[in-house]
């Protein structure tokens, strides 16, 4: 499964050929309940380990159009975490002192030490798609950043800290019913922009700017994973089942105790 939805380092892909609505051998929510909860109860153990011994920082992309599921996926996959040891930032349009820097800047600032945790709710890839969608960078600057990117994670990897990049990946249709039940929900109107709607009418840009980034930005060091996720229950599967194998790869213990402590006793 795993394999199946990472980017591939050395060919083209074609986003269309990724289906929102696979649920590899599943069928419904039931059939990978235990399993889900598996993956949670591993992903908290790795992770004390991981503050623990803190030779290993995890920085966790997410990318989605609006109602993708971002916000969700934090939520489920995440549970339990222990939130001394993890941080989320969410990248909004830029502020003018951000702006006033080069576009990295912001986010190198909140890349994870090692030890911890962290999510990029948008992150850096904002600035080679919603830039592009609407022109305000050409495609000569898209590539120079693509290149930038590498670079900037390949620098993070080679200190101690994995990168994984998940788009999660639903269709407009999709996208249209969970929009509509936002409108539809009066609770729900604080999710809600009027710019989503802006940005929907811009679907196949999006789509196009996408598949670019995963075609030069999915690298050995740090690899996109295409997420199907118009069914909530697999995308939560997927992206946990991909963390915690990430953190099995890391290979970690805790540090070594001072000697003697099996002789203790507290008196
Ligand atoms: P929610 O799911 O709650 O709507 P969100 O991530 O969509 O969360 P918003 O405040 O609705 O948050 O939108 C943030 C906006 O900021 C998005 O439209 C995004 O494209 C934009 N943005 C983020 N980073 C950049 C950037 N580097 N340059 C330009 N726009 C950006
Ligand atoms: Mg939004």
């Amino acid at each position: 499964m795993i394999k199946k939805f990472r980017v591939p380092f050395d060919q083209k892909i074609k986003l269309k050929d990724y289906d929102p609505d696979d649920t590899d051998e599943y069928k419904e929510s039931g059939d990978v309940r235990d399993q889900f909860k598996e993956f949670n109860m591993r992903m908290i153990d790795l992770q004390e380990v991981m503050y623990a011994e803190k030779k290993h920082g995890l920085l966790i992309i997410l990318q989605a159009m609006d109602a993708g599921g971002k916000d969700g996926t934090i939520k489920h996959v995440m549970r339990g975490i222990n939130p001394q040891s993890c941080r989320v930032t969410s990248f909004k349009i830029p502020s003018d002192e951000e702006s006033s820097h080069d576009f990295l800047w912001r986010y190198h600032k909140a890349v994870p030490p090692r030890g911890y945790v962290g999510i990029f709710n948008r992150s850096h890839y904002e600035d080679v798609l919603v830039t592009r969608v609407h022109k305000l960078i050409s495609d000569k600057v898209a590539k120079e950043r693509f290149n930038q990117i590498n670079e900037f994670e390949e620098l993070m990897t080679e200190n101690g800290i994995t990168i994984l990049k998940f788009y999660l990946h639903i269709s407009k249709s999709e996208q249209k019913a969970r929009l509509q039940e936002r409108l539809d929900n009066k609770d729900k109107h604080w999710k809600f922009s009027k710019n989503d709607l802006r940005e929907r009418s811009q679907w196949d840009e999006y789509m196009d700017a996408f598949e670019d980034v995963f075609n030069n930005c999915s690298t050995k060091h740090a690899p996109w994973y295409i997420i199907p996720s118009n069914h909530k229950w697999f995308r939560n599967l997927a992206v946990a089942k991909i963390l915690v194998q990430a953190m099995e790869d890391m290979k970690m213990s805790t540090p070594k105790p001072e000697e003697g402590l099996e002789k203790l006793v507290i008196e």
